[in-house]
């Protein structure tokens, strides 16, 4: 006995999770939402002064807030793929690959790594997926490693809560529920909200951002404001309708009695560019507004807001979330997942980037590079396989408007062999592209999300 409580007293100490006394007693419920594409800045509790996210806002006075939460990649798959198994995507290698051929560059997770559903699973979990990006979550991609169920379909939050909450009428606990909701993604959900914005957002079908897109990528004129703003008004109406329904999901877990049981994350996979740095959507680079993403867990019967001002990124989430179960679960899952937050840099990655805008005529040149950011706060080094690196001092210019590389050589030079020394620490890279053939159906829901051109 005295031998566990010790251990328990050490990973305690290195986890920035649930306190020790805090500890449940049996294994709670998890349920982990990934609100896809929303960039924590447009949240009132990461201080947007419009009133998008109520809800998620009252939901973070009573949970941990985490003010410094990168994402391992700024898009969908390796992101995803980080958050599922701990490791960054030069080791899961579930990333796109520089490639001649513009179908696909894009690795599936190998089915050899160890996710967090299927290490919950050998502990007694019933693991349940319901993703809305049909596109690079469907089943090919095989991010559904452990899930008993994983349903996957392009639709609205309000949608796809019914078959969560269809699911949660017959799933035994405890369970681990993990839902991506795709409103503020690409199309944008533009459901009306006078409350919000009035007159309220244009729905055009992704037509205002592709002249975005249009007059930004090609690298040469900032976007004109007005146009930038009536694009953020789509976003931000989309954030506003998925708020509302994360917020239907909170109240059907209260009504089920589950709260004082129930360990509740609330984070996103990657952000999202509004003509910053020449950029629109996300993927394509590693700059702030892609890898901010906001991170809220409410430990089981957690009632007092927290902040954690300790710099965390994806590959931290198996860990954090092992830190909210009970003691001997905690010891279990560790050595699965050895990512322990605080104590190993913190990186995030891009590798070219997705079909369609690698091969792109216009802009594709722009990114065919690899480009990997390493943080020390606050600084942050951005290494660049074509050579042109950069350094930024974010407490000064957090839009990393002013680069540092040529005046501060000694910090880049540690970050640099800070980067270098965790990349090689994570073994062999893959280097080869294991690609899946795109069939006609997935094709489809590709291009319904922008990601290939019809
Ligand atoms: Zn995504």
């Amino acid at each position: 006995m005295k031998i566990l409580i010790l251990t328990a007293a050490l990973l305690a100490q290195c986890t920035p999770g649930a306190g020790l006394d805090d500890r449940p007693a049996e294994a709670p419920n998890i349920v982990l939402i990934v609100m896809d594409t929303v960039r924590s800045d447009h949240l009132g509790c990461y201080g947007y002064e419009r009133n998008t996210s109520p809800r998620i806002d009252a939901f973070a006075n009573s949970a941990t807030r985490y003010l410094n939460s990168v994402a391992a990649s700024p898009w969908t798959i390796p992101s995803h793929a980080s958050m599922f198994t701990g490791e960054p995507p030069y080791a899961h290698g579930a990333h796109t690959f520089e490639v001649d051929k513009p179908v696909n560059n894009v690795n599936p997770l190998a089915r050899d790594h160890v996710t967090l559903a299927e290490a919950l699973r050998e502990e007694g979990y019933q693991a349940g997926a319901f993703v809305a990006n049909a596109g690079f979550l469907a089943l090919d991609w095989q991010l559904d490693q452990g899930f008993d169920t994983y349903h996957v379909e392009f639709v609205w939050s309000d949608k796809l809560n019914e078959h969560v909450f269809s699911w949660l009428n017959r799933v035994d606990r405890p369970f681990f529920l993990f839902v991506n909701y795709i409103d503020a993604h690409r199309p944008y959900n533009t459901r009306p909200r006078p409350d919000l914005i009035d007159p309220p957002a244009v729905t055009d079908d992704g037509q205002l951002l592709d002249r975005l897109i249009g007059e930004v990528l090609p690298g040469e004129r900032d976007a004109s404001s007005g146009l930038v703003g009536q694009v953020i008004d789509q976003y931000d109406t989309g954030i506003a309708n998925l708020d509302e329904n994360i917020g239907e999901l909170l109240d059907r877990l209260s009504r089920s009695g589950l709260d004082d049981d129930t360990v509740i994350i609330i984070t996103s996979d990657h952000g999202e560019y509004f003509g910053e740095h020449r950029l629109v959507e996300h993927s394509k680079d590693v700059y702030q507004e892609a890898l901010n993403v906001p991170l809220l867990i409410r430990s089981a019967g957690q009632q007092r807001a927290r902040v954690v001002d300790t710099p965390v990124v994806s590959y931290d989430l198996p860990r954090l979330i092992a830190s909210e179960l009970t003691v001997e679960l905690e010891e279990r899952l560790a050595p699965l997942f050895p990512s322990v937050p605080g104590e190993h840099p913190i990186v995030s990655e891009n590798y070219f980037t997705r079909f369609p805008d690698l091969f792109n005529p216009r802009w594709g040149h722009r990114f065919q590079r690899i480009r990997r950011a390493v943080f020390d706060w606050p600084f942050k080094l951005i290494q660049s396989s074509d050579g042109r690196s950069e350094l930024y001092a974010l407490d000064d210019d957090p839009t990393e408007a002013n680069n540092l590389i040529d005046a501060k050589t000694k910090v880049a030079k540690r970050l640099a062999e800070t980067l270098d020394r965790y990349l090689q620490a994570q073994g062999q890279p893959m280097t080869e592209p294991n690609r899946i053939p795109i069939a006609p159906d997935l094709r489809k829901k590709l291009e319904a999300l922008g990601y290939l051109e019809p």
